[in-house]
């Protein structure tokens, strides 16, 4: 008998149900450390399907970033056709927790908060848009700041939404979640992929056009705004209704108390024209993610 990886780990409680299979708190036997495992069920997946799976999950082993939540390894489990995936376990709720807490309480989130939260997704965004990170703020070596990089390798998210966004112990946010919707993007999983109402898909998306790194700065844009706004910033009663106003790009402002500069950023990112849109390397050209940065660095 090989030895599983699922043997060192004792299983705790489900946290969640994912469209594909469900999420599970797991301990570690021998040093009691704590990660989530994600139980993926192949036994409808063709070959191809599978494969792929697997190529995908040995991209997102090697995405380490701070800001990125970590997966640690995964494995085929025979007897219960799943792949396990196990992960870094971020125990401070998701944005969207938060959102919904500050809502029913009636408090806006400081914009301090903001744009910290802005800052730490732009950074874990530009590791994945350029496959790899900015050079530190007092890097004098560094390249002029007009010239972005080259990427390496492009990953991108293609679902960001507060419910994947997620905050760990110490309140560092950690984009999750990741990869999946393009892994699973097959015939059996289409169907539930759009099960939720697509708040934060992009026009071009909603076009059928070919999803692009500023797709995801328009769901990045959507994001903030709700952090601000406490609701997204398209909304409709029917899908088609929310695809049209998506189409349209008009918005409502951000509430009184929230700074032009952020009002700004956020109108940028929301521009119909993808290519209007700012770039990770644009918006940590922003002098507040600076600010935030420096504080971070
Ligand atoms: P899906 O979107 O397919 O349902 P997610 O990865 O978003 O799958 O997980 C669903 C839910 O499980 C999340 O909203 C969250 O509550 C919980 N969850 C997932 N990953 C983690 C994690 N790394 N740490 C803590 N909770 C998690
Ligand atoms: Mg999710």
């Amino acid at each position: 008998m090989t030895s599983l990886i699922q043997d060192h780990y004792e299983p705790l409680e489900l946290i969640g149900r994912g469209s594909f299979g469900q999420i599970r708190k797991v301990r570690h036997r021998a040093d009691g450390h704590v990660l989530v495992r994600k139980e993926i069920s192949y036994c409808r997946m063709s070959q191809r399907e599978k494969s792929q799976l697997l190529a995908e999950l040995k991209i997102l082993k090697g995405l380490r970033h701070p800001n990125i939540v970590q997966y640690m390894h995964h494995e085929r489990v025979q007897e219960t056709e799943e792949v396990h995936l196990y992960m870094e376990y971020c125990g401070g709720g998701d944005l969207a927790q938060l959102i919904k807490t500050c809502r029913d309480a009636g408090q806006f989130v400081p914009e301090r908060i903001v744009w910290s939260i802005l800052t730490q997704l732009v950074l874990a965004l530009y590791r994945c848009h350029y496959g790899m990170d900015p050079p530190p703020l007092n890097d004098l070596f560094a390249p002029p700041e007009d010239s972005p990089p080259i990427p390496s390798t492009v990953i991108l998210h293609r679902d960001i939404k507060p419910e994947n966004i997620f905050l760990d112990a110490d309140n560092a946010v950690k984009l999750g979640d990741f990869g999946l919707s393009k892994m699973l993007d097959s015939e059996h999983s289409l169907a539930t992929t759009y099960v939720g109402t697509p708040y934060y898909m992009s026009p071009e998306v909603l076009l059928d056009q070919p999803y692009a790194p500023q797709s995801d700065i328009w769901s990045l844009g959507c994001v903030i705004y709700e952090l601000c706004a406490l609701q997204p910033p398209f909304t409709g009663k029917s899908h088609i209704q929310l695809a049209q106003k998506i189409k349209e790009g008009r918005f409502a402002s951000l509430p009184a108390g929230y700074s032009a500069p952020l009002q700004r950023l956020v109108a940028a990112c929301l521009s119909l024209s993808p290519h209007k849109r700012p770039t990770t390397h644009i918006l940590l050209q922003s002098e507040l993610i600076r600010l935030h940065r420096r504080e971070r660095e």
